[in-house]
Protein backbone atom coordinates (compact mmCIF):
# COMPACT_ATOMS: atom_id res chain seq x y z
CA UNK A 1 0.00 0.00 0.00
CA UNK A 2 1.58 3.43 -1.13
CA UNK A 3 -0.95 5.42 1.20
CA UNK A 4 -2.77 4.51 4.43
CA UNK A 5 -4.70 6.36 6.41
CA UNK A 6 -5.94 5.38 9.86
CA UNK A 7 -8.28 7.09 12.47
CA UNK A 8 -7.24 10.37 11.73
CA UNK A 9 -8.22 12.95 14.27
CA UNK A 10 -8.19 16.74 13.58
CA UNK A 11 -9.93 19.35 15.53
CA UNK A 12 -9.29 23.02 14.86
CA UNK A 13 -8.72 24.88 17.99
CA UNK A 14 -12.18 26.73 19.07
CA UNK A 15 -14.16 24.27 16.42
CA UNK A 16 -16.87 22.25 18.60
CA UNK A 17 -16.15 18.92 16.73
CA UNK A 18 -13.80 17.33 14.57
CA UNK A 19 -13.18 18.11 10.91
CA UNK A 20 -11.34 14.79 10.32
CA UNK A 21 -13.21 12.42 12.90
CA UNK A 22 -11.83 9.04 12.70
CA UNK A 23 -10.90 9.48 8.96
CA UNK A 24 -9.43 5.93 7.62
CA UNK A 25 -8.65 4.87 3.82
CA UNK A 26 -6.04 2.70 1.98
CA UNK A 27 -4.75 3.07 -1.42
CA UNK A 28 -2.81 0.32 -3.72
CA UNK A 29 0.09 1.72 -5.56
CA UNK A 30 -0.63 3.56 -8.73
CA UNK A 31 -4.42 3.66 -7.94
CA UNK A 32 -6.13 6.73 -9.43
CA UNK A 33 -8.53 8.02 -6.55
CA UNK A 34 -10.95 10.73 -6.45
CA UNK A 35 -12.17 11.96 -2.30
CA UNK A 36 -15.08 13.56 -3.13
CA UNK A 37 -18.09 14.96 -0.55
CA UNK A 38 -20.12 17.93 0.17
CA UNK A 39 -18.32 21.63 0.46
CA UNK A 40 -17.15 21.19 4.67
CA UNK A 41 -16.88 17.38 4.32
CA UNK A 42 -13.46 17.65 5.24
CA UNK A 43 -11.77 16.95 1.89
CA UNK A 44 -8.94 19.84 1.84
CA UNK A 45 -7.99 18.99 5.67
CA UNK A 46 -6.94 15.44 4.88
CA UNK A 47 -5.20 17.02 1.53
CA UNK A 48 -3.48 19.38 3.78
CA UNK A 49 -2.66 16.32 7.05
CA UNK A 50 -0.88 14.17 4.32
CA UNK A 51 0.84 17.06 2.97
CA UNK A 52 2.19 18.12 6.35
CA UNK A 53 0.78 21.24 5.99
CA UNK A 54 -1.93 21.05 8.52
CA UNK A 55 -1.20 18.72 11.70
CA UNK A 56 -3.51 16.23 13.07
CA UNK A 57 -3.93 14.99 16.72
CA UNK A 58 -4.59 11.29 16.28
CA UNK A 59 -4.22 8.71 13.76
CA UNK A 60 -1.32 8.18 11.23
CA UNK A 61 -0.58 8.42 7.81
CA UNK A 62 1.76 6.04 6.09
CA UNK A 63 3.51 7.24 2.95
CA UNK A 64 4.78 4.47 1.97
CA UNK A 65 6.51 2.88 4.83
CA UNK A 66 6.51 6.44 6.18
CA UNK A 67 4.31 6.92 9.05
CA UNK A 68 3.48 9.56 10.18
CA UNK A 69 1.74 9.75 13.82
CA UNK A 70 -0.81 12.47 15.85
CA UNK A 71 0.58 15.17 17.61
CA UNK A 72 -0.82 14.09 20.66
CA UNK A 73 0.67 10.37 19.74
CA UNK A 74 4.31 10.73 19.05
CA UNK A 75 7.14 13.65 19.80
CA UNK A 76 7.53 16.47 18.56
CA UNK A 77 11.11 15.22 17.15
CA UNK A 78 9.55 12.14 16.27
CA UNK A 79 6.94 13.96 13.90
CA UNK A 80 9.45 16.31 12.68
CA UNK A 81 11.70 13.79 11.38
CA UNK A 82 8.83 11.75 9.96
CA UNK A 83 7.54 14.55 7.67
CA UNK A 84 10.88 14.84 6.67
CA UNK A 85 10.72 11.57 5.25
CA UNK A 86 7.74 11.91 4.17
CA UNK A 87 8.00 15.14 2.18
CA UNK A 88 10.74 13.37 0.16
CA UNK A 89 7.52 11.25 -1.03
CA UNK A 90 5.19 13.22 -1.94
CA UNK A 91 4.12 15.91 -4.58
CA UNK A 92 1.29 18.93 -4.76
CA UNK A 93 -0.44 20.27 -7.72
CA UNK A 94 -2.19 23.12 -6.53
CA UNK A 95 -5.08 24.86 -7.79
CA UNK A 96 -3.32 27.68 -9.05
CA UNK A 97 -0.27 26.13 -10.61
CA UNK A 98 2.00 28.68 -9.20
CA UNK A 99 4.59 28.61 -12.05
CA UNK A 100 7.34 31.02 -11.58
CA UNK A 101 6.39 33.72 -14.52
CA UNK A 102 10.08 34.49 -15.55
CA UNK A 103 10.91 30.56 -15.90
CA UNK A 104 10.26 28.59 -19.13
CA UNK A 105 8.67 25.90 -19.01
CA UNK A 106 11.42 23.62 -19.01
CA UNK A 107 13.07 26.00 -16.29
CA UNK A 108 10.42 25.66 -13.58
CA UNK A 109 10.61 21.91 -13.86
CA UNK A 110 14.13 21.82 -13.27
CA UNK A 111 14.28 23.94 -10.27
CA UNK A 112 14.03 22.25 -7.65
CA UNK A 113 16.09 19.09 -8.88
CA UNK A 114 19.01 21.24 -9.04
CA UNK A 115 18.43 23.43 -6.11
CA UNK A 116 16.50 21.29 -3.28
CA UNK A 117 17.99 17.60 -4.77
CA UNK A 118 21.63 19.32 -6.03
CA UNK A 119 20.85 17.76 -9.15
CA UNK A 120 22.94 18.33 -12.02
CA UNK A 121 21.66 19.99 -15.12
CA UNK A 122 21.94 17.76 -17.86
CA UNK A 123 20.33 14.66 -15.38
CA UNK A 124 17.45 17.52 -14.11
CA UNK A 125 16.97 18.77 -17.62
CA UNK A 126 16.78 14.84 -19.24
CA UNK A 127 14.03 13.72 -17.07
CA UNK A 128 12.27 17.10 -17.19
CA UNK A 129 11.92 16.89 -21.24
CA UNK A 130 10.52 13.53 -21.07
CA UNK A 131 8.09 14.25 -18.71
CA UNK A 132 6.93 17.58 -20.67
CA UNK A 133 6.97 15.60 -24.27
CA UNK A 134 5.22 12.58 -22.15
CA UNK A 135 2.00 15.18 -21.52
CA UNK A 136 2.04 16.65 -24.86
CA UNK A 137 4.57 19.95 -24.36
CA UNK A 138 7.68 18.93 -26.93
CA UNK A 139 6.56 22.24 -28.62
CA UNK A 140 6.34 24.35 -25.41
CA UNK A 141 9.50 23.85 -23.62
CA UNK A 142 10.55 27.40 -24.10
CA UNK A 143 7.65 29.35 -23.97
CA UNK A 144 7.10 31.14 -20.60
CA UNK A 145 4.11 30.74 -17.93
CA UNK A 146 2.07 34.03 -19.69
CA UNK A 147 2.54 32.17 -23.16
CA UNK A 148 0.79 29.03 -22.53
CA UNK A 149 -2.91 27.66 -22.07
CA UNK A 150 -4.05 26.99 -18.74
CA UNK A 151 -4.29 23.58 -19.43
CA UNK A 152 -0.88 23.81 -20.50
CA UNK A 153 0.32 25.45 -17.56
CA UNK A 154 -1.41 22.78 -15.57
CA UNK A 155 0.19 20.36 -17.52
CA UNK A 156 3.53 21.82 -16.80
CA UNK A 157 2.64 22.15 -12.81
CA UNK A 158 2.20 18.43 -13.38
CA UNK A 159 5.50 17.56 -14.84
CA UNK A 160 7.28 19.88 -12.18
CA UNK A 161 6.01 17.49 -9.15
CA UNK A 162 6.65 14.27 -10.93
CA UNK A 163 10.47 15.51 -11.96
CA UNK A 164 11.03 15.19 -8.37
CA UNK A 165 9.66 11.41 -7.84
CA UNK A 166 7.15 11.38 -5.69
CA UNK A 167 5.26 8.20 -4.87
CA UNK A 168 1.92 9.83 -4.00
CA UNK A 169 0.83 12.89 -5.86
CA UNK A 170 -2.20 15.05 -4.67
CA UNK A 171 -4.34 17.57 -6.47
CA UNK A 172 -6.38 19.96 -5.12
CA UNK A 173 -9.39 20.57 -7.52
CA UNK A 174 -7.42 20.17 -10.66
CA UNK A 175 -10.24 20.93 -12.89
CA UNK A 176 -12.02 23.64 -11.09
CA UNK A 177 -10.44 26.60 -13.52
CA UNK A 178 -10.84 25.16 -16.32
CA UNK A 179 -13.52 25.03 -19.26
CA UNK A 180 -15.24 22.12 -19.87
CA UNK A 181 -13.54 21.43 -22.97
CA UNK A 182 -10.44 21.12 -21.40
CA UNK A 183 -11.81 18.60 -18.77
CA UNK A 184 -11.47 15.42 -20.95
CA UNK A 185 -7.80 16.66 -21.41
CA UNK A 186 -7.29 16.76 -17.53
CA UNK A 187 -8.53 13.26 -17.39
CA UNK A 188 -5.95 11.86 -20.23
CA UNK A 189 -3.32 13.51 -18.57
CA UNK A 190 -3.95 11.35 -15.53
CA UNK A 191 -4.21 8.41 -16.86
CA UNK A 192 -1.06 9.08 -18.31
CA UNK A 193 1.10 9.52 -15.05
CA UNK A 194 -1.23 6.35 -13.87
CA UNK A 195 0.91 4.28 -16.27
CA UNK A 196 3.77 5.77 -14.51
CA UNK A 197 2.74 3.69 -11.34
CA UNK A 198 2.28 6.81 -9.29
CA UNK A 199 -0.36 7.19 -6.55
CA UNK A 200 -2.59 10.08 -7.18
CA UNK A 201 -5.52 11.75 -4.73
CA UNK A 202 -7.39 14.21 -6.38
CA UNK A 203 -9.94 16.60 -4.66
CA UNK A 204 -12.89 17.20 -6.85
CA UNK A 205 -16.00 18.34 -7.38
CA UNK A 206 -15.88 17.39 -10.72
CA UNK A 207 -18.72 14.67 -11.68
CA UNK A 208 -16.85 13.87 -15.08
CA UNK A 209 -13.47 13.09 -13.56
CA UNK A 210 -14.82 11.36 -10.79
CA UNK A 211 -16.42 8.76 -12.91
CA UNK A 212 -12.84 8.70 -14.81
CA UNK A 213 -11.10 7.65 -11.77
CA UNK A 214 -10.33 3.97 -10.49
CA UNK A 215 -11.13 4.68 -6.84
CA UNK A 216 -13.53 7.14 -5.17
CA UNK A 217 -13.44 7.97 -1.72
CA UNK A 218 -16.43 9.88 -0.03
CA UNK A 219 -15.87 11.80 2.61
CA UNK A 220 -19.07 12.87 4.62
CA UNK A 221 -18.30 14.46 8.74
CA UNK A 222 -14.43 13.61 8.67
CA UNK A 223 -14.88 10.09 7.90
CA UNK A 224 -15.09 8.15 4.27
CA UNK A 225 -18.83 6.85 4.18
CA UNK A 226 -18.48 4.81 1.26
CA UNK A 227 -15.57 4.07 -1.16
CA UNK A 228 -14.93 1.46 -4.29
CA UNK A 229 -14.94 2.08 -8.22
CA UNK A 230 -16.91 5.02 -9.39
CA UNK A 231 -18.99 2.26 -12.01
CA UNK A 232 -20.55 1.14 -8.54
CA UNK A 233 -20.45 3.86 -5.87
CA UNK A 234 -21.64 6.05 -8.38
CA UNK A 235 -24.27 3.92 -9.78
CA UNK A 236 -25.78 2.68 -6.85
CA UNK A 237 -24.67 4.75 -3.97
CA UNK A 238 -25.60 3.14 -0.21
CA UNK A 239 -25.34 6.30 1.43
CA UNK A 240 -27.95 9.25 1.87
CA UNK A 241 -25.00 11.48 1.39
CA UNK A 242 -23.56 10.24 -2.09
CA UNK A 243 -27.21 10.68 -3.60
CA UNK A 244 -27.65 13.97 -2.31
CA UNK A 245 -24.19 15.09 -3.86
CA UNK A 246 -24.93 13.14 -6.99
CA UNK A 247 -27.92 15.04 -7.26
CA UNK A 248 -26.47 18.48 -6.77
CA UNK A 249 -24.23 16.96 -9.98
CA UNK A 250 -27.31 16.31 -11.86
CA UNK A 251 -29.04 19.87 -10.94
P1 LIG B 1 -13.94 20.56 2.20
O1 LIG B 1 -12.60 20.66 1.54
O2 LIG B 1 -14.54 19.19 2.10
O3 LIG B 1 -14.91 21.61 1.75
P2 LIG B 1 -12.57 21.53 4.58
O4 LIG B 1 -11.54 20.53 4.94
O5 LIG B 1 -12.11 22.74 3.85
O6 LIG B 1 -13.74 20.79 3.78
O7 LIG B 1 -13.31 22.04 5.87
C1 LIG B 1 -14.12 21.23 6.69
C2 LIG B 1 -14.57 22.03 7.90
O8 LIG B 1 -13.42 22.24 8.73
C3 LIG B 1 -15.11 23.42 7.60
O9 LIG B 1 -16.49 23.42 7.45
C4 LIG B 1 -14.71 24.20 8.83
O10 LIG B 1 -15.70 24.06 9.83
C5 LIG B 1 -13.48 23.52 9.32
N1 LIG B 1 -12.23 24.25 9.00
C6 LIG B 1 -11.52 24.15 7.84
N2 LIG B 1 -10.41 24.91 7.90
C7 LIG B 1 -10.45 25.53 9.13
C8 LIG B 1 -9.58 26.45 9.80
N3 LIG B 1 -8.45 26.89 9.23
N4 LIG B 1 -9.95 26.86 11.06
C9 LIG B 1 -11.07 26.40 11.63
N5 LIG B 1 -11.91 25.53 11.05
C10 LIG B 1 -11.63 25.10 9.82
Amino acid sequence: MTLTVTKLVRQYPGNPRPTLDGMSFDLPAGTLTALLGRSGAGKSTMLRCVMGLEPFERGAIDIDGVVVRGTLECSPAERKAALAAAREKLGLVFQSHELFPHLTALDNCTLAPMHVRKEARASAEKRARELLVQLGLEQRLDAFPEQLSGGQRQRVAIARALVMEPRVLLYDEPTSALDPSMKNEVVQVLKAVDARGVTQVVVTHDLQLAKAVEYVCVLDHGQVIESGAPGEVLANPAHESTRALLAAWHA
